[in-house]
Order: C-alpha cells, then structure tokens, then sequence
C-alpha cells in the first residue's frame, strides 16, 4: 500500500450528491462517459488528515467523497442528511477530483428533509436498438432547477448522455443539482506513445430546456503536434441522442 495514503473518519452534512464520472477524450472525434458511483459533497469535519485537503472549496463544502452506486442506494443519500464514516486520503490527487475515496462504516445519523425520490419510467415508445425500453427520469414532473432529489440509479445517467457546463454554473446555481457533475477526464495525447492528460471537467445530465444552463467557453483537446482543436459543442448532440423530449 502506498504510504501517502491516510485512512482518516468524518462527519458532515450533505450539501451536494453528484454522479461521478470518467470521461475519454480524443481530439473531437470521440467523448465517452463513464459513470462509476457518486461524489457527496459535505459541511463537517474530519479527524486524522485535516492538513491533507485543500482548504479552499469556495465556500460551497468542506470536502467531497466519492462512494458507490451501492452505498448511495443502501443509505439513499440526500441533501441535509448528516453522516459518518471512514475514507481514504487520495492516491493520485489528479485523476481523481473528490477529497476522498473508499468510503466505508457509512452511517446516517439524522436524516435531512426527506428529499423526493424520481421515478424511474421505462419507457416503452422510444427502445433502445434491441428493442429494450430505456429508463428515464422527467424532470418536468419536479420542482427545478436546480433539481435537489435523490439521484436516480447510474443506468439513468448513462442513457441520457451529458454536454459541457460553465464551471462556473457548476459552483453555482447548479451545483445542487443531482444533474451537475465534475468529471475526471483523461485526454489521449498520443497513442503513439500511450501518453495521456488528466484534467477535470464539469458537465450537465439535465434537461436540454433547463434555463441555468450555460455550456461556458469551448474546450481545448490538446494532441500532440496539432493545436487548436476545440470542442465547439456538437458532440453534445451526440452525447444526448438518446433524450426522448428537451424537458426531460
Ligand atoms: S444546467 Fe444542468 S446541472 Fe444546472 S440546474 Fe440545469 S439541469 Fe441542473
């Protein structure tokens, strides 16, 4: 085991749940997203390795924790819930945006407002390729945005697709919103060599009609040998095909 790693405890109270995400990035040619659990963000403390997170999140937390897609659903995480546990210091601090990971002991001391939960629909009248229904969460049938319920399972996610978010608009009006997301992105400099950039970027699963929603400036994807190759926008359309209606 890596001996700059610390196994610290924690106790907060939950101000943000997030889906985490990798996400590939080459050239303009290709965007894939991967979602693989959630990032809670949270008011609190921690005992064991307070020196070792950043201490500027502007305000909006105090640290953020990356946990399952089984932890979430288990505990049914939501905003103003007060928790504990244990978590790990990171291993590499940039490929991975939460403050900590390997989240264990999880424990709801006080749940907050009783956060409404989405229904899943599976929806019949637009299948995917083989004829399965997709499942789907309108947005429309709740108040937003920004929309503060439990997030849906990660199946939901993945088939609505996400485009780019200002940052921004990540710190703010969205950053409440369980469509909000921070991902971790590994940019394919060169295959040639197998040399790869990691960087984070903020992205959007809300509906396409959401009114704080601001795609922020285009993204440079940087390879080797070439430069100014942008990500205008347009493989947005690509990542949200699958959206049945904009106010979903
Ligand atoms: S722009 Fe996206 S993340 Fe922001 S409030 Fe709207 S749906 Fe939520």
């Amino acid at each position: 085991m890596d001996k700059s790693q610390t196994k610290i405890t924690w106790h907060g109270t939950v101000v943000s749940v997030q889906p985490r995400s990798t996400v590939w990035r080459y050239l303009i040619d290709n965007r894939t997203h991967r979602e693989c659990g959630f990032n809670i963000f949270l008011k609190g403390s921690i005992m064991g390795g307070e020196n070792l997170l950043p201490e500027d999140h502007e305000g909006n937390y105090d640290f953020s924790i990356a946990i399952s897609e089984k932890q979430e659903q288990k505990l049914e995480i939501g905003i103003g819930d007060e928790l504990q546990g244990t978590a790990w210091t990171k291993l590499y601090s940039g490929t991975e945006f939460a403050d900590l990971y390997r989240a264990g002991s999880l424990k709801k001391i006080k749940a907050g407002d009783n956060p409404v939960k989405p229904e899943v629909v599976l929806d019949q009248d637009h299948p995917r390729y083989d004829g399965t229904p997709i499942p789907r969460v309108f947005s429309d049938k709740y108040p937003g945005p920004a929309w503060k319920m439990l997030p849906p399972p990660l199946e939901v996610y993945a088939w609505r697709g996400a485009r780019m978010l200002s940052r921004s608009c990540w710190k703010g009006k969205c950053f409440q919103c369980i469509w909000a997301n921070m991902a971790n992105v590994t940019v394919e400099y060169n295959f040639d060599t197998n040399n790869v950039k990691h960087r984070f970027e903020t992205f959007c699963y809300g509906p396409k009609n959401c009114r704080f929603y601001k795609m922020g400036p285009a993204r440079s994807v940087p390879y080797y040998r070439m430069s100014g190759v942008k990500d205008q926008g347009w493989l947005d359309e690509i990542c949200l095909e699958n959206r049945s209606r904009p106010e979903e």
